[in-house]
């Protein structure tokens, strides 16, 4: 799996901010760019035109759109070449280093550091033509924005692991989708300090039910990092093991598998997680291993108590 890189992701930012370039200091000291077009004609895969000008406006005059989604002159320029980035790792099983991240941005509002919604976009153009995605967003945030976009459909299996309670405060185990997307939404909210023991655990289960019953024929991955111990917006305790081991699963169950970058903002981790999560898809050895964590018995109770919640609500739709 080959990591997509452009210096322009580093033209998004602004004074003191964790969703920052330095996100990508690592990658950028150590790749070579890939040449990329812009993706501003893709937008409209899930945005609208007002919705579109609205982004370019707010970036123009370099303002906020909303307390913690900043936007710089060169915003919408970078934010298109992100959803470009999406579009060809989608094509060749790669993974996009796009930024800014993407999943929280819903088709109207724009909110938790994303602009455009970089995954949505990308797995709408393949259900465009024909084929059925499966997103997996291990995120430690809900990706509230893909949730909303593919609620109504089944298309477009959707599932989150997260913290909860978090922000954006959505991604609660009744969320199932509506409609035709009844039992295409599943989100299993993890309490804090949630360890690697649970977190693998319920993936190694749930991941081959949604291969077999789903059967998608390309998985894209919302991979953030901000779920690993040394995060400073998140509450989990996940290692460098955790992805590690999340890249080989998906390697073992699924051929076509495409990766946008989404949170993750420790500047010393990032990249680790990162690498080890794409050696665990290439099933190459582990370059950053830790020790792996064990979640303690409140915590372990609260999960299994909301897992088993999950799998009523999911009866009709899914076994789990
Ligand atoms: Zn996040």
């Amino acid at each position: 799996m080959q990591l997509i890189y452009n210096k322009i992701f580093l033209k998004h930012k602004t004074i003191s901010h964790p969703e920052c370039p330095e996100r990508l200091a690592y990658f950028d000291e150590n790749l070579k760019e890939t040449k990329l077009e812009n993706g501003e004609k893709y937008l409209n895969l899930i945005y609208n035109k007002n919705y579109i000008q609205s982004i370019k406006n707010t970036s123009k005059n370099e303002a906020n759109l909303d307390t913690d989604t900043y936007t710089n002159k060169f915003s919408y320029e970078a934010a298109c070449f992100a959803v470009a980035a999406a579009i060809k790792v989608s094509e060749k099983n790669n993974f996009s280093l796009g930024r800014p991240p993407g999943h929280h941005a819903t088709k109207n509002k724009a909110m938790g550091f994303c602009l455009f919604n970089n995954i949505a976009i990308a797995a709408q153009n393949l259900v465009n033509k024909g084929k059925k995605v499966f997103i997996i967003d291990f995120d430690g945030h809900h990706g509230n924005g893909t949730q909303d976009i593919f609620y109504g459909t089944d298309k477009v299996l959707y599932l989150s692991t997260h913290q909860f309670p978090a922000y954006p405060g959505t991604g609660w185990i009744k969320e199932i989708g509506t409609d035709k997307g009844k039992g295409f939404t599943i989100n299993i909210p993890m309490p804090t300090f949630t360890s690697d023991d649970l977190f693998l655990e319920i993936l190694n289960k749930i991941i081959p039910i949604i291969k077999n019953e789903f059967n998608p024929d390309i998985v894209g991955v919302s991979a953030g990092f901000d779920a690993h111990h040394s995060d400073p917006l998140l509450q989990l305790n996940l290692t460098t093991n955790a992805f590690y081991e999340v890249g080989k699963l998906l390697n073992k169950n699924f051929k076509n598998i495409f990766v946008s970058l989404e949170g993750g903002y420790n500047l010393n981790y990032i990249h680790k997680n990162i690498i080890d999560f794409v050696n665990g898809i290439d099933n190459k050895n582990q370059s950053y291993k830790e020790e792996s964590t064990k979640s303690d018995n409140d915590v372990a109770n609260d999960f299994k108590l909301r897992i088993s919640i999950l799998k009523e609500k999911l009866k009709p739709y899914l076994k789990l």
